[in-house]
């Protein structure tokens, strides 16, 4: 195991992996911007350092910067966790160049699996579902008009680099094809640097259902089940829980198995996700992500696997000490991504000073949260504060749990999508686990 590791991120996803590394005994460094002199995980660490200027390409983005620090720290190696350098392969060139290891996948399927159309091909090539669609990028309006045709409307025009939900255009009919296509180049470019985008099938109603996996360096991959994460806004998550309610022994062994093959077809190593799409009865492959995910948790929370003691082990060259048959699930969990957003106003950011914070317990009940009492959320970063996590022997009582913690949860001074939260966990079409990605959009009238 290593001696010390620098963790290249900020907020709650920092505190979680300086919690891993105290467990395993391994000392923490943090880095922090000039907004984030004040921030809770600082406290965490054993060592911190400055980064400066908080604009992210200068501070958490800044590769030269953090593999400095990570040398003079003696730090053995990075945790990126999610967003940020998560999913750069440059992390891993550099770090490469000066000895140091990177707590993840090898560069090579961060590349491959970062870019959704050279992903999908080699998805296909594995055997796995993927969602109808151009294998290929976009260049020629009247060969775009042909597939779409092909495929049948309504379709989706979506950027090959993108992620976060950006990039994406659902078109009707052939009309708004040309400008959805010259739309969604733009945002690529602007926001990837890469105009490339594709067309695919797109599906009315789906629900997103995504297997956790975990892979070592001697050839061992496993899934650790199954979450649904199909209540989204402008296509990010919002709501998470594991199981699916939908999932059946069955359903979990074939969907599991083709996660298992998607990994295994390119060496996947440490902590990942395989996310589908599924609609009446079939499921596609939608995308890999190759980091730890917000939603991680909830799996924990079924399971009682430490999915980031996890992956400190298999980066430090560990075999997993589980096989597929140990692999046991127990009573349901549920997440609720708290964010500073006002939910009444399409969920525009809203950071600001908390004037008043009361955080909730009790049986089943897990806060992972980056903030505290007069702490001044920044206006650079996400706005994601915290993750409120319950857990119970059935998604019953998960949701009752849910709704007590969100009522015991008091956070003044700026707005939160909590109101939102406790809204969903009252509204009988999500009692009842029917789901999918517009859940949001339908139902809004009751969440307003
Ligand atoms: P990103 O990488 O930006 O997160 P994804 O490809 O993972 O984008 O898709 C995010 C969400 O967008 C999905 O969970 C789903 O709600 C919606 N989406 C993406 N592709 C399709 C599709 N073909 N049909 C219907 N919805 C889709």
């Amino acid at each position: 195991m290593f001696d010390k590791i620098l963790i290249a991120n900020r907020g709650e996803i920092a505190i979680r992996i300086m919690r891993a590394c105290r467990e395993l005994d391994v000392k923490s460094v943090a880095i922090y911007s000039d907004a984030d002199k004040t921030s809770l995980y600082t406290n965490y660490a054993d060592e911190k350092y400055a980064l400066g200027n908080p604009s992210p390409s200068k501070s958490y983005l800044n590769i030269e910067k953090i593999i400095d620090i990570a040398i003079e720290s003696g730090a053995e190696a990075i945790h990126p966790g999610y967003g940020f350098l998560a999913e750069n392969s440059n992390l891993g060139k550099e770090c490469k160049k000066n000895g140091i290891s990177v707590i993840g996948p090898s560069k090579n399927v961060i590349e491959s699996m970062g870019d959704k159309i050279t992903s999908k091909k080699l998805m296909r090539k594995a055997g796995v579902p993927v969602i109808e669609g151009t294998d290929k990028g976009i260049n020629d309006i009247d060969e775009a008009k042909k597939i779409a045709e092909a495929i049948g409307y309504p379709v989706i025009v979506k950027a090959s680099a993108g992620g976060g939900g950006i990039g994406m255009r659902t078109v009707y009919e052939e009309d708004e094809l040309v400008r959805a296509i010259e739309s969604t180049q733009s945002v690529a470019s602007s926001n990837f640097g890469d105009s490339t985008v594709f067309i695919e099938k797109y599906l009315e109603k789906p629900r997103h259902i995504e297997f956790q996996i975990l892979a070592d360096d001697h050839g061992n991959i496993i899934h650790i089940a199954d979450r649904e994460c199909s209540i989204q806004r402008r296509h990010q998550k919002l709501i998470e829980e594991a199981p699916s309610p939908i999932m059946t022994k069955e359903l979990r062994e074939k969907m599991g198995s083709s996660a298992i093959k998607a990994a295994e077809y390119i060496d996947y190593t440490s902590a990942g996700t395989i996310e589908f799409l599924y609609s009446e009865g079939d499921y596609y492959f939608l995308e890999m992500n190759t980091r730890i995910q917000v939603e991680h948790p909830i799996t924990e929370t079924i399971t009682n696997i430490d999915l980031i003691k996890e992956q400190l082990k298999i980066a430090s060259g560990n075999e997993l000490a589980y096989e597929q048959k140990d692999i046991q699930i127990n009573g349901h969990a549920i997440e609720c991504r708290i964010n500073a957003e006002n939910p009444l106003a399409d969920f525009a950011p809203n950071p600001g000073k908390i004037t008043g914070y009361r955080s909730p317990g009790g049986p089943g009940v897990r806060l992972d949260s980056g903030v505290y009492m007069n702490y001044t959320i920044p206006t650079f970063y996400d706005s994601m504060i915290s993750k409120l996590i319950t857990g119970g022997r059935n998604r019953n009582e998960a949701i009752a749990r849910m709704k007590r913690a969100l009522s015991e949860y008091i956070i003044l001074g700026v707005k939160t999508t909590i109101p939102f939260h406790k809204a969903i966990m009252r509204n009988p079409h999500f009692i009842e686990g029917n789901l999918h990605t517009h859940f949001v959009d339908e139902h809004r009238k009751g969440i307003d």
